[in-house]
């Protein structure tokens, strides 16, 4: 059956940067299981998989702007050290919340000079153009109960 909306998609994925790096990778693991049409990936990668079925493989390059977005020079704030005193060990490369005027915000750490914090609120692979290589491993319509929770429950998905 072709993947349409409310299908229950399930995929092996490994994605790779420009560079050929390999990010992240379903392989060893269970594969990832989603419900198309309800932006649970990417809209880049969602919206090439529509169509394609069960064996198939795919290989797909999503551009930054339809993948985590372009890099935003706006979101990245240095704050003084003590802003963040009730934070253990702070190092460069761990992620936040923080609070902003539009509420909670994951940031990372990605810089510490003296007392002053660099903290960006872009996803780590926003202005990346993201390569996956995805194999389709299973399509299932999804029940009531999923669609009204809008994710997958079960293998893949959310338990609770
Ligand atoms: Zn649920």
């Amino acid at each position: 059956m072709p993947i349409a909306h409310n299908d229950v998609v399930s995929i092996h994925y490994t994605l790779k940067d420009d560079a050929d790096k390999v990010l992240d990778s379903s392989a060893g693991g269970e594969p990832l299981a989603y419900l198309h049409g309800h932006g649970n990936l990417i809209p880049g990668l969602e919206r090439a998989l529509t169509g394609h079925e069960v064996g198939e493989q795919l290989k797909v390059t999503v551009p930054a702007a339809d993948g985590y977005g372009e890099y935003d020079r706006s979101l990245v704030q240095k704050v003084p050290r003590r802003a963040l005193k009730g934070i253990a060990n702070l190092r460069v490369g761990m992620r936040l919340q923080a609070g902003t005027e539009q509420g909670p915000r994951a940031v990372t750490v990605t810089h510490i000079a003296g007392d002053m914090v660099t903290l960006d609120g872009n996803h780590p692979l926003a202005g990346q153009n993201l390569t996956f290589e995805v194999q389709i491993a299973a399509v299932r319509a999804a029940s009531e109960e999923e669609l009204a929770h809008g994710h997958v429950h079960g293998a893949g998905g959310h338990h609770h």
